[in-house]
């Protein structure tokens, strides 16, 4: 399929240096593959997002935008995170952009599915989803994790893309649709599908980080995973009260039972059951706060309205 609509492809880096310079090698051959092929504008660009990087980053985009100005760069005033970093970059790019595809620097996400996202996007898709098609490349211990948040995240009846992360095509009116998002606590992939437009998927094999190490720690992995159930999704607090109605009416019944015996002479004794029931209602009800507490947390980040990033600097 051809056409002449321009692509951005959007890459936030955090610390990236180790990989750049081959990260920028792989998509500029596949940018003048396309080229060659017809499939998208030369006006496309490869747009790198520095969000807040302390080694030699930024360095390397302003060289790289030196010597071939199909490289672009967008500098954030400090670390903001991956979420705000890719959407800084997004709404960038779509002042010019017909679409956007976001990817990692770390050439996890397999830059050869590109052609076929921009296939699909001729096809007629406002957004089309990157599925890892294995995680064999990942440890047990992400996997697990990774499987159980998607399982849990469903369970809380948030729709989420199975398996999908953050590298996808986005045409410019599924960006413009994004923009009127207009939440500060940003997860992407949960929103993206809220969009709405005509979607599909393309598979991939998730390699490993060519260079360097994970900015996402296991500490950074839950509260992403915390953020997201608890910005989509009210049922935790459903849960509770549900645990709150259920307790009762056991508490009720018990009432009832050691009333009958005692009248009918037989009082019940118990040291271990009252402080068992203590401790057990009493962690409940701090877990209960503080699952309440996570959402009034939210409110008051939200009411504050705070710029979810600020852009430094464009090389455009
Ligand atoms: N990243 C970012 N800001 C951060 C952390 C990460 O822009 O605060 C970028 C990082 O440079 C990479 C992408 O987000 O391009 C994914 O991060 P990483 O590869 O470390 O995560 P993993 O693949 O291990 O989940
Ligand atoms: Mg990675």
């Amino acid at each position: 399929m051809t056409g002449n609509d321009i692509l951005y492809l959007v890459i936030p880096c955090y610390n990236e240096e180790a990989v750049l310079h081959e990260t920028a090698k792989q998509l500029l051959a596949k940018m003048n593959s396309m080229f060659d092929r017809g499939m998208i504008s030369r006006e496309s660009k490869i747009m790198f997002v520095n969000d807040g990087s302390r080694d030699k980053t930024w360095e390397i985009i302003k060289e790289l935008h030196e010597s071939n100005p199909i490289y672009s760069g967008v500098k954030l005033s400090r670390n903001k995170g991956h979420q705000n970093a890719l959407l800084a970059g997004l709404m960038t790019a779509k002042e010019k952009a017909d679409m956007a595809i976001s990817l990692d620097a770390d050439l996890q996400d397999d830059v050869d599915v590109i052609d076929k996202m921009v296939e699909k996007y001729y096809e007629g898709n406002d957004v089309v989803y990157g599925v890892r098609s294995s995680r064999d490349t990942d440890t047990f211990f992400k996997k697990f994790t990774a499987e159980g948040f998607y399982k849990i995240m469903q369970a809380m009846g948030v729709e989420l893309v199975f398996n999908h992360a953050d590298y996808r095509l986005m045409s410019r009116r599924a960006m413009e649709g994004l923009s009127e998002f207009r939440e500060v606590n940003l997860f992407l992939r949960g929103i993206v599908p809220l969009i709405g437009y005509k979607s599909d998927i393309v598979t991939y094999e998730r390699h490993e980080r060519f260079a360097g190490e994970s900015k996402y720690p296991l500490k950074k992995m839950l509260a992403f995973a915390t953020d997201g159930i608890t910005s989509f999704s009210i049922k935790p607090i459903r849960m509770i009260t549900t645990c709150g109605i259920l307790i009762f009416g056991v508490s009720l019944l018990m009432l009832i039972y050691f009333l009958v015996v005692h009248f009918m002479g037989k009082t019940v004794h118990g040291w271990t059951s009252t402080i068992v029931s203590i401790w057990a209602i009493g962690g409940l009800q701090l877990l209960a706060i503080g699952i309440v507490g996570e959402y009034i947390g939210k409110i008051y980040l939200e009411t504050k309205a705070r710029p979810k990033y600020i852009i430094e600097t464009v090389l455009d």
